[in-house]
């Protein structure tokens, strides 16, 4: 079956019945609670999972610490050694990892390569950071004195990472964490599990080659309990966490109680905005793009688009035709590109969505339904999938003028929509007169992670990227909201949690920094001039 081929691939057992061991920390194990992976495309249990038992889980934890001391002495560049060949383990596997992706997260194939693709870029980039994780001289105020600030390793990084980036965010965090001479513990989503166990052996085949403890990259598989351990054991110095605002607020609180290090990358609610100007045929595919790829499941996804009267019917109009030609198909299947929702759940929550839209006076242009098994073929049938969606909302801004203040009022109609992350393919549409008016909407939510405009005038460039422009993290001019590469800093600002992972000066929050003022003089004069023998 198409499911035993993608699993074949990559060693994972499928016989029926078979419990997977979904934990490791140097050997395979778990004797925790079982959980199911399913396919979204076809309901079909994939396999069923081990966790860790709350005794294994303390285990781990003890093993991981074990790991990072002795990872800790490991020179940089050798480290960096050990991320080049987790790098060329993966790109051996990168067709068969993606078509995992695929199979058990649910997107298309070429989104679930480019997610394996990622991962590998980031372990580049590590290779070279692992030579230039410099600290630096400062100068001193006092004469015979040197400053340095050093960085050094931080401890066990423990990574919780949500369902639609299985592979990429544990490789934006594994790598830099690695180049920064930490051990990380791993739980990934619940629902993810296998993607976890074969991203995990070949990184473990490899610690293993290089006689390093498999501890240093520990998995263990599971839902809330097992999270709600890591965020709440000491051992774990460091909880990068990539997830919903509701389990963000959690877990900020449960690791900021007991004083550790939280990063944080959570919803986003992400606007474009088209201004009249705009070159429309590289701004409409990248909206559709952004608001349908992953099915509308990406922190990235573009669910908000603000558009300048004089173009708005018809950027919407091509938009309508675009969104009509989409038919659900197999993620396996390279010319599907509609892929279904991750799970039923998922499909429950866009209905009650579009529900709330109409209840709150918006019109459906495109959509709204989810398709059920009679429209779906074969072993689609029960696929979790809905109709990619446009939403007008009549109160808010089709009849908007150029006061930002009443646009204000306006927007308040279906405030609660606008402002909250729905995790499906639902894009809110609004016009605009004036840019300031449209930057207003796209900084009244709570949540700050990506934004993007469309416009070949450079004036309106300058006051988008400027202090009275997007609010986001990521704040694009002419590219879509969703797509980001690795070289800059990645997250969001606000409710989003503002934390920054992958490039950038990321890799800086993977350290343990110490100002170390050295005195090589006679005397030993205190800051500041302050006299304190007299
Ligand atoms: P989620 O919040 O339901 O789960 C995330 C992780 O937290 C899972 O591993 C889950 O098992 C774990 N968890 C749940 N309760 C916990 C608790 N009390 N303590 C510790 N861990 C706990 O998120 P999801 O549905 O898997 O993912 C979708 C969300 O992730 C969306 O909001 C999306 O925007 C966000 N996301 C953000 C980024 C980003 O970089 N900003 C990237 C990808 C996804």
């Amino acid at each position: 079956s198409r499911a035993r081929n993608v699993l074949g691939a990559l060693d994972i057992p499928t016989s029926d019945g078979v419990e997977l061991p979904g934990v490791y920390d140097g050997t395979w194990g778990g004797c925790g609670e079982v959980s199911e992976s399913v396919c979204p495309a076809t309901g079909e249990v994939l396999a069923h999972v081990r966790s860790a038992s709350p005794q294994e889980m303390q285990a781990i934890l003890s093993k991981t610490r074990e790991a990072f001391q002795t990872f800790r002495d490991v020179p940089a560049p050798k480290r960096g050694e050990i991320l080049r060949q987790i790098r060329e383990a993966l790109a051996r596997k990168r067709d068969e990892l993606g078509a995992l992706v695929s199979l058990e997260m649910g997107k298309i194939r070429t989104e679930g390569e480019g997610e394996v693709q990622e991962f590998i870029d980031i372990c580049d980039y590590a290779v070279g950071l692992s030579r230039m994780m410099n600290g630096n001289v400062v100068n001193s105020e006092r004469s015979g004195h040197t400053i340095l600030e050093v960085p050094n390793p931080l401890g066990v990084v423990g990574v919780l990472s949500a369902f639609n980036f299985p592979v990429a965010v544990y490789g934006w965090n594994l790598a830099l964490s690695l180049a920064a001479g930490n051990a990380t513990l791993w739980k990934p989503s619940p629902t993810t599990p296998l993607c976890s166990i074969a991203v995990t052996k070949i990184i473990a085949e490899v610690l293993e080659r290089n006689a390093l403890p498999g501890a240093v990259a520990s998995l263990v598989t599971g839902g809330k309990d097992v999270g709600e351990a890591i965020t709440g054991s000491k051992e774990v110095d460091m909880v990068s966490f990539t997830g919903s605002e509701e389990t963000g607020k959690k877990v900020a609180n449960a690791v900021q109680s007991r004083f550790g290090k939280v990063l944080l990358e959570l919803g986003g609610n992400n606007a474009a905005i088209v201004m009249p100007d705009a070159d429309l045929s590289l701004a409409i595919p990248a909206i559709f793009f952004g608001a349908v790829g992953t099915a509308g499941q990406r922190c990235t996804s573009t669910r908000r688009l603000y558009l300048h009267r004089s173009i708005s019917s018809s950027v919407l109009s091509s938009l309508l035709r675009l969104y009509e030609t989409l038919r659900p198909g197999d993620p396996l299947d390279r010319k599907t590109l509609l892929a279904p929702l991750h799970t039923r759940n998922a499909v429950g929550m866009y209905g009650s969505a579009v529900r709330r839209l109409r209840e709150s006076g918006s019109e459906i242009l495109v959509g709204g339904n989810a398709y059920d098994g009679k429209s779906l073929e074969g072993p689609l049938e029960r696929g979790n999938y809905v109709q990619p969606t446009i939403a007008r909302p009549l109160s808010a801004s089709l009849s908007s003028n150029t006061s930002a203040s009443s646009s204000k009022s306006e927007l308040s109609g279906a405030q609660d929509l606008w402002r909250t992350e729905i995790f499906a393919p639902i894009l809110q549409v609004g016009v605009f007169d004036e840019l300031e008016e449209a930057i207003e909407w796209n900084n009244a939510v709570p949540q700050g992670l990506s934004s993007s405009l469309w416009t070949r005038d450079v004036r309106n460039v300058g006051r988008w990227i400027g202090p009275r422009g997007s609010d986001c993290g990521i704040v694009n001019v002419n590219v879509g909201t969703s797509g980001a590469e690795i070289g800059a800093a990645f997250g969001g600002n606000k409710s989003t949690g503002w934390g920054r992972e992958s490039g950038g000066d990321a890799w800086k929050q993977y350290v343990r920094w110490s100002a170390c003022t050295i005195n090589f003089s006679d005397s030993a004069p205190l800051a500041q001039g302050i006299r304190h023998i007299v």
